[in-house]
């Protein structure tokens, strides 16, 4: 880097393009991000992300200078979001609604993000010289929290997030990789201390000690990313969430002290804020499209989230999901027909008991999938339970 230029510009210059927070670090992970990463994956806690675990794409996670040839400097960058506009109260007791994680309110991050991202690399060219750069959010092989620790961005929380002292966790990173050298800044603190108020909170207990998110029980992992049926398991512990969850976020007493944002750039979108269950429900894949458009919440699919906003059915207590239930038996999606059953047999108790039973009896004959016909089995037994 050219002596006149100092990190101040290069941090002008990132604030110009969107970004709230931008640090330096070397790409070399302490011996202990290694540590993590293998016992994470060797120990299976990243469920299906198959991708995760590939040899190839760990030892790059553990080796940031595998790349990029000629990499001398990892910039770390933070955008923040709003937090959820409710309390984790507020967010539980709208049974009729399902709650959606704050960060896909709005737009999907990664689309904005990599927009900002390439026109800093364009104003870093202008301002350094030629000089390699590669951009990331989220999906490369990059450990992104454990790199934005080392630049000093902010450190990982026990809930395995990024928090900032001023800002809180509620925050998205992406990293840039340049051949450039740039002087490192200072790791962040730990200052978790010895609270464990996410840990205490996780619905799942996901978080199954300090700083180790097993994905196979968390409800982002469950909701987002996992294609299949539920574990049986975890399903009345999901309550409400249909998308994402932020509890271990919003009690986070870091995230009382985050300064109010003014501008979300993502740009949250009032109908997914706590949306009701049943205008969901009803979305056809045209529709699903349509409602999601540019948003990160079609990511599971219209299957996958229909799946979720069945279970938060189950779990609502309402009988009013009943008759929307029995139709979704007839749905074309086996995830979507799979969880309408089970939600049915949590709704047995409520109102029109007889109705769901022979419902479920006549779809038993009907019903070729073979996970639909186990949850079927599994239904009719527990209400069969019930009445004895
Ligand atoms: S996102 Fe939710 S389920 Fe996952 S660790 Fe945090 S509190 Fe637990
Ligand atoms: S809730 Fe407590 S333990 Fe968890 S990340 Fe926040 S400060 Fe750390």
């Amino acid at each position: 880097m050219p002596e006149s230029i100092s990190k101040d510009i290069i941090r002008e210059l990132a604030l110009a393009q969107g970004f709230d927070l931008c640090a330096f670090t070397k790409p070399v992970l302490s011996p202990q991000h290694k540590a993590q990463l293998d016992m994470w994956v060797g120990n299976g806690m990243h469920g299906e992300m198959g991708y995760m675990a590939e040899a190839v794409r760990v030892e790059r996670r553990k080796e940031p200078e595998s790349m990029l040839e000629g990499i001398r400097t990892v910039i770390a960058l933070g955008m923040k979001h709003v937090p959820p506009p409710y309390s984790l109260e507020e967010g539980e007791d709208a049974k009729a609604s399902g709650a959606i994680a704050a960060y896909a309110h709005g737009d999907d991050y990664h689309d904005v993000m990599k927009k900002r991202l390439k026109a800093f690399a364009r104003d870093l060219d202008a301002l350094l010289g030629p000089h390699d750069q590669r951009v990331y959010v989220d999906t490369a092989p990059v450990l992104e929290h454990a790199l934005a620790e080392r630049a000093g961005l902010g450190w990982q929380g026990k809930h395995t997030l990024t928090i900032n002292r001023e800002h809180g966790s509620y925050l998205m990173l992406g990293e840039l990789f340049t051949t450039a050298e740039i002087e490192p800044d200072e790791p962040a603190q730990f200052h978790c201390g010895s609270c464990t108020a996410c840990i205490d909170v996780c619905p799942t207990k996901a978080i199954v000690a300090p700083f180790v998110v097993d994905a196979r029980l968390c409800i982002s992992y469950l909701t987002i990313e996992y294609r299949g049926f539920i574990p049986l398991d975890l399903r009345s512990l999901m309550g409400n969430r249909i998308y994402g969850c932020d509890d271990c976020q919003m009690v986070c007493p870091w995230n009382r002290k985050a300064e109010v944002i003014e501008l979300d750039q993502l740009k949250p979108r009032d109908e997914n804020v706590l949306p009701e269950l049943l205008e969901l429900f009803e979305l056809d894949d045209e529709g699903f499209r349509e409602r999601f458009r540019k948003s990160p919440i079609k990511r599971p699919g219209r299957a996958g989230l229909l799946r979720n906003v069945a279970i938060a059915m189950g779990n609502s207590g309402n009988p009013d999901y009943i008759l929307p239930l029995i139709k979704a038996l007839g749905d074309s999606e086996p995830l979507v027909r799979g969880h309408a059953v089970w939600a049915l047999s949590c709704l047995y108790p409520h109102s029109k008991g007889e109705e769901i039973v022979a419902r479920l009896e006549y779809h038993l004959q009907h019903e070729s999938d073979e996970d639909v016909l186990n949850e079927l089995h599994r239904s009719l037994k527990t209400i069969g339970e019930l009445n004895t």
